[in-house]
């Protein structure tokens, strides 16, 4: 099973799919926990030119090949191995990203992002888990781990609102492939109801 997480920056996404890997693990089911932009090793040296420099270092268009040969690569290198191998997958965030980080907030270039897709990436998660948050909470909660970790944090909270609303939309237009959860809970219960959704799509 290929599973996603997405999410607002400081949304809690990162550490659900960690907990989410660890359950499986712990039930012992293999279990690759990867995450983008990165999770292969050309991937990751793309991830450094991306996330380093000021915000005009790239134009958008720009930015979105060097997002989407980071993807190839992750595809190629790290996912489709795993899933061949019977390997769940678990990405800290896949192409719905792209569709809302750079298909609406620098420029429209939505259509673009999904013809790229179409030609260099053609697979979609089975399973996409939107962790759901108040963008003031998520904001709050990134300036308290020490924001400005990279160029795209410090945006501000209408950014936040903005990609909040993006993949919302995402997920109405996809209801069979993602689950919204709400991530303004403690991080147990949240993983406790992203384990009763993920567990029997594995049999487990
Ligand atoms: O999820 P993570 O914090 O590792 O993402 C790194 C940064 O890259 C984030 O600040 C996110 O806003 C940005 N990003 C992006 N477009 C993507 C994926 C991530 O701008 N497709």
């Amino acid at each position: 099973l290929f599973i996603s997480f997405e999410g607002i920056d400081g949304s809690g996404k990162s550490t659900q799919a960690r907990l989410l890997a660890d359950r499986l693990r712990g039930l012992g089911h293999e279990t690759v926990l990867t995450r983008e932009p990165g999770g292969s090793p050309g991937a990751e040296e793309i991830r450094q030119l991306l996330l380093t420099g000021d915000t005009a270092r790239w134009s958008a268009e720009t930015e979105l090949l060097l997002f989407t040969a980071a993807r190839r690569d992750h595809l190629e290198r790290t996912i489709r191995p795993a899933l061949d191998h019977g390997q769940t997958v678990i990405t800290d965030r896949f192409a719905d990203s792209t569709r809302v980080y750079q298909g609406a907030t620098r420029g429209d270039l939505r259509a673009t992002v999904d013809r790229l897709h179409d030609l260099m990436i053609g697979t979609e998660p089975d399973l996409t888990f939107l962790i759901d948050m108040d963008p003031a909470t998520a904001l709050a909660r990134g300036l308290a781990r020490g924001s400005g970790e990279d160029r795209f944090e410090d945006m501000g909270l209408g950014f936040q609102n903005t990609l909040r609303a993006g993949f919302l939309g995402l997920a109405k237009d996809a209801p069979r492939r993602f689950q919204v959860i709400d991530g303004n809970r403690t991080p147990e219960s949240v993983a406790a109801e992203i384990a009763d959704i993920a567990l029997p799509r594995l049999g487990l």
